[in-house]
């Protein structure tokens, strides 16, 4: 790791979406650089498992809240009581997500709802949640959505979450409007593949989609977990205080098709 140890020292961070996958990378890197972080999602044991894992591997001690981001209330009573145990929030990570492929043609108007319900609706509720916290945070309110490059492109058998990660990114632009003049910044990070998740494995591996899609990337493979929580830190910390309302991209330079 090549971020000062105490880089994010005094920080209070939330990550939606935080036990599992890229959030779990996030999580590990955020306390590891001395901020308090709580998570937030639906799955108790789930959350727990991780909870444990950080303290045992990690010797960072993480809280959480089980939560729902398509839910306003939940969100709101996740995000009230994490703030009051942590002293305040100064980093939102607006992580969690949901996807599976289907073409268009097939896709349930549920099954579209569901999708834009976490995806867009639960960013919106965790930034509204958050509003009076980040408000209040010493060097600036951060607030980091995590997108994907393919809302940029298009994303054919996944129509829904690349209009939802869209419709965030849009909405990151708004929010650094608004509430730039609060001190906050809001940005997104926008991965390619990142191996080892749930979405690689089950949208691409088990597709048998691996070869198509390396071909794709540049860089020739799939990213890791810490390539985005090393641009998590950067929007996060002191290196990014004159960033706001924009997207990094940490996908080895992936071309999707238009955009
Ligand atoms: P993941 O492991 O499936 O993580 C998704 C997390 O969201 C889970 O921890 C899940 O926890 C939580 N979640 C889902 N629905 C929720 C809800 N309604 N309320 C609260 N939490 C909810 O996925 P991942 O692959 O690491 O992806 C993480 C982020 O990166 C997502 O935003 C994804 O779109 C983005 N991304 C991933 C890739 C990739 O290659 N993996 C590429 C580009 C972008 P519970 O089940 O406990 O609720």
């Amino acid at each position: 790791m090549s971020f000062a140890a105490d880089l994010l020292q005094g920080k209070r961070a939330i990550v939606t979406g935080g036990a599992t996958g890229i959030g779990a990378h996030i999580v590990r890197r955020l306390g590891l650089l001395g901020a308090k972080v709580g998570i937030v999602s639906r799955k108790e044991e789930n959350l727990q498992a991780a909870v444990n894992a950080f303290a045992a591997d990690d010797g960072i001690e993480v809280l959480y809240r089980v939560g729902d981001v398509r839910a306003e209330d939940s969100v709101q009573s996740a995000t009230q009581s994490l703030a009051e145990e942590m002293g305040g929030i100064d980093i939102l990570v607006c992580n969690a997500a949901g996807n599976f492929i289907c073409p268009t043609e097939e896709l349930s108007p549920n099954g579209w709802r569901t999708v834009i319900d976490i995806d867009l609706n639960g960013t919106f509720h965790c930034c509204q949640a958050a509003l009076p916290h980040l408000k209040q945070a010493n060097d600036g309110g951060r607030i980091i959505a995590i997108s994907t490059t393919q809302a940029n492109s298009g994303w054919p058998t996944a129509a829904h979450a690349g209009a939802a990660k869209a419709g965030i990114q849009n909405l990151m632009k708004s929010l650094a409007a608004e509430w730039g003049p609060y001190g906050i910044r809001a940005n997104w990070i926008s991965p390619g593949p990142i191996k080892g998740t749930e979405g690689v494995d089950r949208l691409i591996i088990a597709q048998g989609r691996s070869d198509e899609v390396l071909e794709r990337i540049p860089l020739g493979t799939f990213g890791d977990g810490e390539d985005i929580a090393n641009a998590v830190v950067y929007l996060a910390s002191p290196t990014g205080k004159y960033v706001s309302g924009t997207e990094i991209a940490v996908d080895g330079a992936a071309r999707w098709g238009r955009s």
